[in-house]
């Protein structure tokens, strides 16, 4: 997750709402945890998990890889690439191929996005999931985004087991230069023509899915929070001339109109669970589901926990700083996130 967006939707939460939003979303928190208490004593969906410990494990060596290189797995830096090296040996350990493809991002750093493909029944037709491997410079980046890398590196152990082949041919990608301007997810989407564009039936996003007590955010593919949003800034007395340059903004992010159909999707999947949704729009423009946006379907899945500390809003907790070890890493989080990308999959290889 990138933070001058992060900065962006705080100051929708709180300083457009004041406080009164920020203490009325602590309550919403609440109800959150014992949803997500509830989760746990639900029989599991009928669409399979993949393995929690095994991406535990992923996240203890992307620790340890932190460590061993200066404290951090950023863009350019011996840890991104021993991250790489990581990422590209377990696709091997799979009987997979790993294509490295480098890039520049805007501070002429070199990074490199490992892709994978596995091959469906059609050539034409795609599906991408991708989570950005980097992390920030002052940190270690193990829920941000350790826990997407180790999500998609245990979907690429779930596909190399099943011999069934998917429909759609799907590219599991994990990006660098995310925290520094979402450039390797912009690199791919630039290098693709018209025609495969038009081919990718959806980019499912994988942005922090370890957070405790989580939150979840999922794309609104039909724009309605924003018309949510103006609705109770009226309520509470906002004129509209001050929140209509907010709104406006948020209106003229692009959207593509296979975004819904993903997003009913994902609300029926968390509904059966028994979990809350918050469905966000200012989000998309801060992860890498951004280049994709407008062209092809999206969807997207962040897991948040917002805390005041002090005078700051934090996304969650040690949010691209020290402490984002995998002690902030919930393994049930992973384990409803992956759930929402199979159950994502199956639907889309059905349809
Ligand atoms: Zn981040």
């Amino acid at each position: 997750m990138h933070s001058n967006q992060w900065i962006f939707s705080t100051l929708l939460a709180c300083s457009g709402f004041l406080m009164a939003g920020c203490q009325q979303q602590a309550i919403t928190h609440q109800q959150d945890i014992n949803a997500h208490t509830v989760t746990q004593t639900t029989p599991t969906h009928q669409v399979g998990s993949l393995d929690s410990t095994a991406m535990m494990q992923h996240l203890k060596v992307l620790e340890k890889i932190a460590q061993m290189h200066g404290g951090n797995r950023a863009v350019g830096t011996s840890g991104g690439q021993a991250s790489a090296q990581y990422i590209s040996d377990q696709i091997k350990k799979a009987g997979l191929k790993a294509q490295l493809i480098p890039f520049e991002n805007r501070k002429k750093e070199v990074g490199q996005n490992v892709i994978v493909e596995i091959a469906g029944q059609s050539k034409d037709t795609a599906i991408v999931v991708g989570a950005h491997y980097d992390s920030v410079k002052m940190g270690p980046g193990i829920n941000d985004n350790g826990s997407g890398v180790a999500l998609l590196l245990e979907l690429i152990q779930h596909y190399a087991k099943h011999s069934k082949q998917p429909k759609h041919t799907l590219y599991i990608a994990f990006w660098d230069s995310e925290e520094e301007g979402i450039a390797g997810s912009n690199a791919f989407v630039k290098s693709l023509s018209a025609d495969q564009l038009k081919g990718i039936q959806a980019y499912i996003n994988v942005d922090m899915v370890g957070t405790k007590n989580p939150t979840i955010q999922i794309a609104d593919g039909d724009q309605s929070s924003i018309t949510e949003m103006e609705t109770t800034l009226k309520e509470r007395g906002m004129n509209e001339a001050d929140y209509k340059p907010i709104t406006d903004s948020l209106r003229s992010i692009p959207n593509h109109v296979g975004d819904l159909a993903l997003e009913q999707h994902l609300k029926a999947f968390f509904r059966h669970k028994g979990i809350q949704v918050k469905e966000d729009i200012s989000t998309l423009t801060a992860s890498d589901t951004a280049p994709f946006l407008g062209k092809v379907p999206v969807a997207s899945l962040i897991l948040f926990n917002e805390q005041m500390k002090g005078d700051v809003l934090e996304f969650a907790p040690c949010y691209h700083q020290s402490c984002d070890t995998i002690e902030q890493v919930d393994p049930a989080s992973l384990q409803i996130a992956s759930q929402a990308v199979l159950s994502l999959l199956n639907y889309l290889n059905q349809k």
